[in-house]
C-alpha cells in the first residue's frame, strides 16, 4: 500500500460516508494490520486515524507516547479526539502544547469546558453530548430537533452522515464544527431560555450541519491560491446561513434585515468588496467584526438567487461533483456562474447602495418602546432599550455618528434581550448625536438622539 493509494481509497469512500462507513473503517484497520502503525507516522499521515472511530482510540495512545514530536495539525487532531472521547481532562492539558495565541477556536472551546462532565443522550441520527448541569435549558433547546432531522433529510440531496454528533458546550462563544471526526459543538452560556433563543440556536445547528455537507464537496484541494481560503470560507459561510434562514422559513423576511445591513456596513465602509472575498477569514478572527461580519451574507445569496433561481444556488455545492476537480476553487465559481464573483459582488453592492438605503418611513411597527440614554462616564455613553422582540446590540441595532458606524462595546455580551444595554465610546461620536436604525426581520425603526450634553 502507498501513501497515494490509501489516501485515493479514502476519499472516495468518504464523498458518502454513511453508505461506505463499514468500508471505511475496514480500510484504516486492515491498512494498520497490514502496515503497521509506522505506515501512517512515516508517511506523515497519522493525524488521518483521528478521523475515523475505530482509530481515534489507538491515535491517541500513538500520540501519547510521542507527544514530543507531534505537529501542530496532530496536537489539534488529538485535542478533538480527546473532546470526542469526553475526556476533558486530557483534552485542556493538551491544548497546554499548543502556542494559542493566534487562535480563537480554543478559547471558545475552553470557556465551554468549565463544567466539565459530558451526560449523552442518542436521538437519532444525532448523538448528544451536553455537560449535566445545563440539563435542563439543553431539553428546552433542543425541543423540536425532529424538523430539523426532516430538514436535513430531505434537503441535502441525500447526504447524511451515518451518526451526527452534537456536543453543547457551556461557553460564551460561537458555535463551531470538528475537523477530524464529524462534530457539531455549539456553545449556549449565551442563550436565556426562550423561543427567539431556541431559534437561534436552531439556526447554529442547521449552519454548522451545512458546513459539514459542503466539506465534502469543498475540499482542500480546490485551494490552489492563498486566496482562495477566504473565498471558501465566504461562499461556505454564505451557503450555511441560507440554509439556516431557510429552515427557519423566514429567508425572504430575513433578507430585507440582511440588505439593510449591508447598505449600513458597505456605506459606512466598515467593509470593503475586497474585505469580504479576499480577507473574510481575518474579519471573521477580528471579535468585533465577526458577527457583523455574516450578517450581509444572506443579503449576497438573495441577489444571486434572483439572478439565478433558488435551485441553481441550492446546488452550488453538490453540483461541483460535475465539474472536473483539476480546477481551483474560484475557477469552479466562474464557470457555475458564468462570471467572476468578484464581479458578482460589485454587482450587488451598486445593488445594495441605491436600492435598499434605510429610512425612517420604512418603519412600519414599533420594535422599541424607549432607547434612553442610561449613564454616562469620563470616556463612554452607555444606551439601553427596551423592545417587543428579543434584539441583539450586533444584530439588530446600528448606530452612526455621521457617517461613521459605531462600535459597540456590550455591556450584556451578545445575547438577545427584550431589555439589552450597550456602551459606545465617547470618540467615536463626531457630531454629538447618534442615529440608530433597529432591524427586525421586515421591520424598521429610527431614532436620532440627541447627546451633546453628554460629551
Ligand atoms: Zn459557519
Amino acid at each position: 500500500m502507498t501513501k497515494e493509494k490509501f489516501l485515493a481509497r479514502y476519499d472516495k469512500l468518504r464523498l458518502d460516508e454513511k453508505k461506505n462507513y463499514k468500508q471505511i473503517d475496514a480500510l484504516f484497520l486492515n491498512t494498520i494490520e497490514s502496515e503497521g502503525i509506522d505506515f501512517f507516522i512515516k508517511n506523515k499521515i497519522l493525524s488521518r486515524l483521528a478521523r475515523c472511530e475505530k482509530t481515534i482510540y489507538l491515535y491517541c495512545q500513538t500520540c501519547e507516547k510521542n507527544l514530543d514530536s507531534l505537529s501542530r495539525v496532530e496536537i489539534m487532531a488529538l485535542f478533538y479526539s480527546y473532546l470526542h472521547l469526553s475526556k476533558v481532562k486530557k483534552a485542556r492539558a493538551i491544548l497546554t502544547l499548543l502556542d494559542l495565541s493566534n487562535t480563537s477556536t480554543y478559547d471558545e472551546v475552553l470557556s465551554g469546558l468549565a463544567c466539565g462532565k459530558f451526560v449523552k443522550k442518542r436521538h437519532n441520527p444525532f448523538i448528544i453530548k451536553y455537560d449535566l448541569t445545563i440539563k435542563e435549558k439543553i431539553f428546552y433547546l433542543i425541543e423540536g430537533i425532529d424538523s430539523i432531522i426532516d430538514f436535513i433529510k430531505t434537503g441535502y440531496d441525500n447526504f447524511l452522515l451515518r451518526h451526527i454528533y452534537l456536543t453543547i458546550l457551556n461557553g460564551d462563544r460561537y458555535a463551531f464544527i470538528g475537523p477530524f471526526i464529524k462534530e457539531i459543538f455549539i456553545n449556549t452560556a449565551i442563550y436565556e431560555i426562550n423561543e427567539y433563543n431556541r431559534k437561534v440556536f436552531q439556526h447554529c445547528l442547521v449552519h454548522e450541519y451545512t458546513h459539514l455537507y459542503q466539506n465534502q464537496y469543498y475540499t482542500w484541494g480546490l485551494l490552489k491560491e492563498k486566496k482562495e481560503g477566504s473565498v471558501w470560507r465566504f461562499v461556505n459561510e454564505m451557503f450555511a446561513d441560507f440554509k439556516a434562514y431557510k429552515f427557519l422559513g423566514v429567508l425572504d423576511r430575513y433578507a430585507v434585515q440582511s440588505n439593510y445591513c449591508a447598505y449600513h456596513l458597505i456605506n459606512s465602509k466598515t467593509f470593503t468588496i475586497d474585505d469580504i472575498l479576499y480577507r473574510f477569514t481575518e474579519c471573521t478572527k477580528s471579535t468585533k467584526k465577526k458577527l457583523i461580519s455574516y450578517r450581509f451574507l444572506v443579503s449576497f445569496c438573495m441577489f444571486l438567487i434572483d439572478k439565478y433561481g433558488y435551485d441553481r444556488i441550492n446546488k452550488l455545492p453538490a453540483a461541483s461533483r460535475d465539474y472536473d476537480h483539476g480546477h481551483s476553487f474560484l475557477k469552479y465559481l466562474i464557470l457555475y456562474f458564468g462570471c467572476d464573483i468578484e464581479i458578482l459582488l460589485r454587482q450587488w453592492k451598486k445593488n445594495i447602495l441605491t436600492d435598499h438605503k434605510p429610512t425612517p418611513s420604512q418603519c412600519t411597527d414599533d420594535i422599541v418602546d424607549c432607547f434612553k440614554v442610561e449613564g454616562v462616564d469620563d470616556k463612554s455613553i452607555i444606551l439601553s432599550y427596551s423592545a417587543k422582540y428579543y434584539l441583539s446590540v450586533w444584530d439588530n441595532i446600528i448606530t452612526y455618528s455621521g457617517e461613521r458606524l459605531i462600535e459597540r462595546d456590550e455591556v450584556t455580551k451578545h445575547k438577545y434581550l427584550k431589555e439589552g444595554k450597550f456602551k459606545i465610546d465617547k470618540q467615536n461620536l463626531k457630531f454629538g448625536e447618534l442615529d440608530v436604525f433597529i432591524h427586525f426581520y421586515q421591520y424598521s425603526q429610527y431614532y436620532k438622539i440627541d447627546l451633546v450634553k453628554y460629551i
